[in-house]
């Protein structure tokens, strides 16, 4: 018999409506059982860790990432996978950090969660869960995993977990995947993409990293954005690295000014790492004259990468190699697991 690890660290899968404020809060587990017989009744065994006290994932950290992968790594022999419920508003933060932490990961680590507690008569949660962990235990006729990468399945799709993005508030189809196919469909069948899937190197023994740097910041451009606005970014002590979200290809206002201040962060030796704020599609610095500027200062290509994924492994890049910047820029430019595409 399969067995599978369901960790629970709580989100809208798991709530109940408070009464007083009428607001959605994580239940505990116990009522999370009563309402998933079916979690006991399948030809895969499941057992359960979960965070104590269950959370809303708006309040989930870096040290959440940690308590998600360490138990990841605790019972990595004792189990064919492993199913975290997670809530979705952050899965794709938490998913992308730990697709970097889980370095050889041979088995199956599947994110899920719901749009609707599990208590609501019409609630996603059965159909995600139960697939979810149908996913954590396959095998191929050889016994090896399916998809021994870290994953978030969703509604009907099966998706690299760092290339994922939360799209949709309202529909029960949360996540999409804008710059790499899935990795299956799940209708009546699960269909895999076993192709599309990346595979680590398992002779290698599964390696946990658990270091952040936090010292990261986001710099959305706009039209009409104001030099101080830049500066109080790039001026935030200790700042270590930014995500700059620029127009299309990776363009950018040509004033000088803005020059000045990206190519003073760089020399100071802030990374700066362009990403279009387009969901689908790839910076493509030197395609137009405006994004020269860019890479004078010394500013980055992120290629393809999503905000959630680059953030994630920009601190754990700077966690682990505190010392080595050029390392760090190296690396932010080489597909570790699958998260970058770089023809
Ligand atoms: N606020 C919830 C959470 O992220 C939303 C959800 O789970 O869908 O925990």
């Amino acid at each position: 018999m399969s067995k599978v690890l369901l960790i629970s660290t709580g989100g809208t899968i798991t709530m109940v409506r408070e009464p007083k404020s009428g607001s959605l809060v994580p239940a505990d587990m116990e009522t999370f059982k009563a309402f998933m017989p079916e979690l006991f009744a399948g030809d895969i065994r499941v057992e359960i860790a979960a965070f104590d006290p269950l959370i809303d994932s708006s309040d989930i950290a870096p040290d959440s990432w940690t308590k998600m992968a360490q138990m990841v790594y605790d019972h990595y022999d004792e189990y064919d996978g492993f199913v975290i419920l997670h809530g979705t508003d952050t899965m794709s933060y938490s998913a992308s950090a730990l697709s970097f932490m889980l370095e050889n990961l041979g088995k199956p680590v599947v994110f899920t969660g719901s749009q609707l507690p599990v208590g609501v008569l019409r609630s996603d949660a059965k159909e995600n869960l139960l697939t979810a962990i149908e996913i954590a235990a396959a095998k191929d006729e050889d016994g090896n995993a399916i998809v021994p990468e870290v994953t978030i399945y969703f509604e009907d799709r099966l998706f690299r977990a760092n290339r994922t993005t939360k799209r949709n508030a309202e529909h029960f189809s949360a996540f999409n995947s804008y710059n790499y196919p899935a990795l299956a469909k799940a209708g009546v069948h699960i269909t895999y993409q076993p192709h599309l899937v990346h595979y680590s190197d398992t002779r290698l023994p599964l390696t946990l990293h658990t270091q952040y740097d936090t010292n990261v910041a986001v710099l959305k451009l706009f039209p009409g954005i104001q030099q101080a606005t830049v500066r109080a970014i790039l001026h935030i002590r200790g700042l270590k690295a930014v995500v700059l979200e620029t127009f299309g290809a990776g363009n950018a206002p040509t004033a000088k000014w803005l020059y000045r201040e990206l190519k003073s962060a760089v020399d100071k030796g802030i990374i700066i790492v362009n990403k279009t704020q387009c969901s689908t599609g790839s910076v493509e610095m030197g395609l137009y004259a405006v994004s020269l500027n860019l890479m004078k200062a010394g500013v980055l290509s992120g290629y393809d990468i999503t905000t959630e994924a680059l953030l994630t492994k920009m601190m754990y890049l700077l966690g682990e190699l505190p010392d080595q910047p050029e390392k760090v820029k190296q690396l932010l430019q080489t597909n570790l697991c699958g998260e970058i595409t770089i023809e």
